[in-house]
C-alpha cells in the first residue's frame, strides 16, 4: 500500500486527513504521523508565507524516503494588512491561546467600521515526493467578517468571532459537516486529493 506523511503530530489531522483520502481516492493510502516515522525534531517554520511554510514541512518527510504532505493555515484580515497571516496561532505573543488571539484582533478592529472587517481564512497544501518528482501545493480561501462578539461554541481558534455571510452565522455556529464544506482546509483537502489521485493513477 502507498503511505504518505503528514508532517505533522496531531493525531485529529491525522485522521482527518485519513477519512478524506479513503473517500475520494480510489488507491489504498495509509496517512502516517511524524511520530509514525520516528521524527523526533522540531521543524522550524521561518517561511514568508502559507505556501512556503506547508513545502518546508512536506519536505522533512520527502527527504526521509516518503511522499510528504503538510498544512500551513491562518487567517488575514484585509483592516490589518493581512495580518494575522502565517503567525495566527502566536498572533498574541510567545503564550498565546485562543482567548488572547482573539481578544487582541477584535481590540485592533475595534475602530473599523462593520463594512470593513472583511476577512479570509487560507491554507495552503503541499505535497513533496522522494523520488524526484515535482511535487506541487494547493491553496484555498474562506471569506467571511469579524463580528465584535463572539458567536457559537464549536470550532477552534477565531471561529466564533468569524462570521460566513453566505450562511448567515459564525463557524463556531456551524456543524462539522457545514464547515468542512465550506472551509479553506475542506476546500484545499479535495483539491489536494484530485491532484494527488491523479498522480497516482499516472503512477499505474
Ligand atoms: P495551523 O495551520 O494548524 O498551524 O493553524 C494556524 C492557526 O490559524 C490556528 O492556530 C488558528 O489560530 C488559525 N486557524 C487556522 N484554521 C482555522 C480554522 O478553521 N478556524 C479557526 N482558526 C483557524
Amino acid at each position: 500500500m502507498n503511505r504518505i506523511v503528514l508532517a505533522s503530530r496531531n493525531k485529529n489531522k491525522i485522521r482527518e486527513m485519513q477519512v478524506l483520502l479513503d473517500e475520494l481516492i480510489s488507491t489504498p493510502l495509509k496517512v502516517l504521523s511524524l511520530d509514525d516515522i520516528g521524527f523526533t525534531g522540531e521543524i522550524e517554520e521561518n517561511g514568508n508565507s502559507f505556501e512556503e511554510n506547508s513545502v518546508i514541512k512536506a519536505s522533512v518527510p520527502a527527504e526521509l524516503g516518503f511522499i510528504g504532505v503538510a498544512d500551513d493555515s491562518g487567517l488575514s484580515v484585509d483592516a490589518l494588512g493581512g495580518r494575522p497571516g502565517i503567525f495566527s496561532a502566536r498572533y498574541s505573543g510567545p503564550d498565546a491561546n485562543d482567548q488572547k488571539n482573539n481578544e487582541k484582533l477584535i481590540e485592533e478592529l475595534s475602530g473599523t467600521p462593520d463594512p470593513e472587517r472583511t476577512a479570509r481564512y487560507v491554507c495552503a497544501l503541499s505535497c513533496r515526493f522522494p523520488d524526484g518528482r515535482e511535487g506541487f501545493t494547493v491553496t484555498a480561501t474562506c471569506e467571511g467578517l469579524i463580528l465584535r462578539s463572539p458567536k457559537g461554541h464549536g470550532g477552534f481558534g477565531y471561529d466564533p468571532f468569524f462570521f460566513y455571510p453566505p450562511y448567515g452565522k459564525t463557524m463556531a455556529e456551524m456543524t462539522m459537516e457545514e464547515k468542512n464544506g465550506i472551509s479553506h482546509r475542506g476546500k484545499a483537502m479535495r483539491l489536494f486529493a484530485e491532484r494527488l489521485s491523479l498522480m497516482l493513477k499516472s503512477d499505474n
